[in-house]
């Protein structure tokens, strides 16, 4: 089964007694003993079959065995964290999404941001003792500025030093990148972004193929109760089937207003992994089918009036969606890094970043050059 097929079949058998052709949304918070035999569900905070259906469509996706979804991406990368970090020693990207940033420093872990963009970065971290079996978080691209790991590289190192290593896949998203393929143990998802990609649900899930870390994952999840509802996995499988259309249409996109940007005279620089110019442009073409849907430049003029002046572009954090939405990171999802560091990484208040949507390309093409023009 070739991976389109899979979005729409995957993890769900046509039901038996009824036929239903998606997988029917299972409410029960208990379940009655002495009906199956032998007995596989208990109580929904442990078992729920409309949850296991996404779970199998996930894994599906990567081709292996499990996925764990969670009731966000946050709540994945908790569970990811409390069960992996053993050794107490994290490497992580040094542009990572606020959220992660805030989880990794709420942890009372010893973490270390690594530009793994930078391949002589890498080498110097991994010749690095201190290293050794550290859990390593890989974002790539990342989020806001779009560097480029090479997933192979860094999994190599890693792994000869021991190392565990986490690929948060949220930008990419699995059509357009698949990091077990590249090495990787695990992958990170935040489903609430392209997966699910309406803008209504909020979703996260752990990909992977060792039976050991499914336990790990699948237990902390019942422990602390970070279980997606039915109907959120319900919305989120509902959502997937159109991912590799509704990606297909963000990629061409999101590469016609990377370009028009790159020949604005209102903008400074353009961040687009598709374009040429891109740092990780070779990274990326060998190791991603598609230069995803996000998009990030610096504004001359007053970023504010940018985003008042959009008529298609939603001010909203978020990504991967049908709609287009535009942000200012610095401000909104960035916010948590302190400004030094911050400053450091080029997410300044001029950064602008887009998450390109399925509307009709002229028209956000159209409505993207107007708002650029300060009149
Ligand atoms: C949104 C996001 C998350 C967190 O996911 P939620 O579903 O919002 O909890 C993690 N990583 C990246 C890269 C994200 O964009």
């Amino acid at each position: 089964m070739r991976f389109d097929t899979r979005l729409v079949h995957a993890g769900h058998e046509l039901a038996e007694g009824t036929g239903d052709v998606v997988p029917p949304l299972h409410l029960a918070s208990t379940y009655a003993h002495g009906v199956q035999d032998p007995p596989a569900y208990f109580y929904a905070r442990g078992e729920n079959p409309t949850r296991e259906a996404l779970e199998r469509a996930l894994a599906a996706l990567e081709d292996v065995r499990f996925a764990t979804v969670f009731a966000s991406g946050q709540a994945a990368g908790a569970t990811a964290l409390a069960t992996l970090a053993g050794a107490g020693r994290v490497i992580v990207s040094d542009d990572v999404y606020g959220g992660t940033y805030a989880l990794l420093t709420s942890s009372r872990l010893d973490v270390r941001p690594v530009d793994l963009a930078d391949p002589a970065a890498v080498a110097d971290a991994f010749a690095d003792p201190w290293a050794a079996e550290a859990l390593v978080w890989v974002e790539t691209p990342t989020n806001p500025m779009l560097k480029v790991a090479d997933l192979a590289e860094v999994c190599r190192r890693a792994h000869a030093r021991g190392c565990l290593v986490l690929v948060d896949n949220t930008l990419a998203g699995p059509a357009l990148q698949q990091p077990l393929r590249w090495g990787a143990d695990v992958t990170l998802c935040s489903t609430t972004k392209s997966v699910a990609g309406h803008l209504d649900v909020l979703g996260g899930a752990l990909v992977h193929d060792r039976a050991d870390l499914h336990d790990l994952f699948t237990t902390h999840r019942t422990t602390t109760g970070s279980v997606p509802s039915p109907f959120d996995s319900f919305l989120v499988h509902r959502g997937l089937k159109t991912l590799s259309l509704r990606t297909a249409r963000q990629v061409e996109t999101a590469g016609k207003l990377a370009s028009a940007l790159r020949e604005s005279p209102h903008v400074a620089e353009v961040r687009y992994p598709g374009l040429p110019g891109h740092p990780g442009h070779e990274v990326a073409a060998r190791q991603m089918s598609g230069f995803g849907s996000v998009v990030a430049f610096r504004y001359r003029a007053d970023v504010a009036g940018l985003l008042r002046r959009s008529r298609y572009f939603a001010d909203a954090v978020s990504l991967g969606g049908v709609r287009s939405l535009a942000q200012c990171p610095a401000t909104t999802t960035h916010r948590p890094i302190p400004p030094d560091v911050r400053l450091r990484l080029g997410i300044t208040d001029d950064l602008v970043r887009l998450s390109v949507g399925i509307e009709d390309p002229e028209d956000l093409l159209e409505d993207l050059l107007q708002a650029l023009s300060p009149s």
